[in-house]
């Protein structure tokens, strides 16, 4: 035995036998009913709009019933329901809670080769909405949950099973509503959620790569606009709203946004070495910006003889943790170097202070990485998009975004798009990882 085997074995013996909890499970098995049961809650259309989850709701619940386990449905609206579920422990720690969401954003069917809600297995990929976002993770977690039923796992915290509505539009009928209305029923030390991947090329040029999300970046929407003379279009006048606009946005996307270092970021280049140059990874490491919507024209449909006298614009800006909102406003307005610029603040989610990466449940996931993928880095991680565990993230209460597993850098990114797919084969491995972990730390 090498000495980082007699370590590592150290480790895992410290953290409670690992195999011991598993015990008997057949993961073959075990792998296939979760790929079977996400079958079944993907053709369950939970778009997001209008949202409503009450049918995989029913679904989440029928599962746990037939295993003997009581769930609690809460709804905040019609259609936007919550679902609670409880394994008891002895006490002697606070709550571990598997956060997951229940919605997905739309699907356009013409765009799909496959039906977004047929679940379809082809090229060992399971394809549908919300493969990826985050049905997937919503059954890693519920059989995690089954299993230590299963196998009678004598628990020190309570294991809270939390499917949520309404994430896809901002959470404020699911996680929020949960947090103001019924804090207690959720109260926890740690919160496994989703927004960590596990993949392959996707952090770095080569290997595999844990990535443990324990921040994520800001949200900062802003319209642009800006006012020109409007009149006939047979005359037409030096200061035209769009001409004034459509260069505003050239020199904005022409222009790299301000650079800022961030302590998460300087982690995961320790830890890694060069990232990848992919638009995940990039966006990952910088101030990003992306243009949404452009609007001018005067009438439905626009009339082609009429200039309009204002065009306004979208952009949304995803901030690194520590960038100055009102700073980076500065910076577009200069950049822009329109004077009839006219910026709007129109949505801003500042990030919570990030969750550490030296707590038992964050050494836990890396003794199970180096364990099960000993080629495999883990790095903390800042997560790009917004989620659910930016309302639970709190100084004592720590959040961590974790899916073992792994995927491709193209299947990552493939969430929301019109070829949603997870691949079937590391589900197996995946599964395995992710009980070894809530068992680690709950049991
Ligand atoms: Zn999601």
């Amino acid at each position: 035995m090498t000495r980082r085997k007699l370590l590592l074995g150290m480790a895992a013996a410290a953290a409670g036998a690992p195999a011991a909890r598993g015990a008997g499970t057949d993961w073959t098995k075990a792998s296939q009913e979760a790929i079977g049961r996400l079958r079944e809650y993907i053709r369950i259309d939970t778009s997001n709009p209008p949202g409503n989850v009450a049918g995989a709701v029913s679904f989440l619940a029928g599962v746990l019933q037939k295993e003997g386990i009581q769930s609690e449905r809460l709804e905040a609206a019609p259609g936007k329901v919550n679902l609670l579920a409880r394994l008891p422990g002895n006490g002697s720690k606070r709550a571990l809670l598997l956060l997951n969401h229940t919605d997905t954003v739309p699907a356009d069917r013409s765009r799909w080769q496959t039906d977004p809600w047929g679940a379809e297995i082809q090229l060992n990929r399971l394809w549908g909405r919300g493969a990826v976002d985050m049905k997937s993770t919503g059954i890693l977690h519920l059989m995690a949950f089954l299993l230590l039923k299963r196998n009678r796992v004598p628990l020190k915290r309570d294991v809270i099973f939390a499917a949520t509505a309404d994430e896809e539009v901002g959470g404020g009928s699911g996680a929020k509503f949960l947090l103001d209305k019924y804090p207690q029923k959720v109260e926890s030390e740690y919160v496994l959620e989703e927004g960590g991947f596990s993949a392959n090329r996707l952090f770095t040029p080569e290997g595999d790569v844990y990535g443990v999300s324990v921040a994520q970046k800001q949200v900062l929407w802003l319209h642009l606009t800006v006012e020109g003379t409007g009149g006939h279009g047979s005359q037409p006048a030096d200061d035209n709203a769009i001409a004034m606009l459509s260069g505003v946005l050239r020199r904005i996307v022409e222009t790299a946004p301000p650079k800022r270092t961030d302590p998460i970021l300087d982690q995961m280049l320790t830890r890694l070495g060069t990232l990848a140059d992919n638009r995940f990874a990039n966006s990952m490491r910088r101030n990003s910006i992306a243009l949404t919507s452009f609007r001018a024209g005067v009438g439905d449909p626009p009339k082609d003889n009429v200039v309009p006298s204002i065009a306004t614009a979208s952009i949304d800006c995803r901030l690194l943790p520590g960038q100055p909102v009102d700073e980076f406003i500065e910076w577009v307005r200069k950049t822009g170097a329109e004077p009839k610029l006219k910026i709007e603040n129109v949505h801003h989610q500042p990030s919570q202070p990030p969750s550490p990466a030296d707590t038992e449940l964050f050494r836990l996931i890396e003794t199970t990485v180096a364990r099960e993928a000993p080629n495999a880095k883990v790095t903390p991680y800042l997560t790009p998009f917004g989620t659910d565990g930016n309302f639970f993230r709190r100084p004592d209460r720590y959040v961590y975004g974790f899916f073992p597993v792994v995927l491709s850098a193209e299947e990552v990114m493939s969430m929301h798009s019109d070829a949603e797919r997870m691949p079937v084969a590391p589900f197996e491995k995946g599964l395995r990882m992710f009980y070894e972990v809530v068992a680690g730390i709950a049991g």
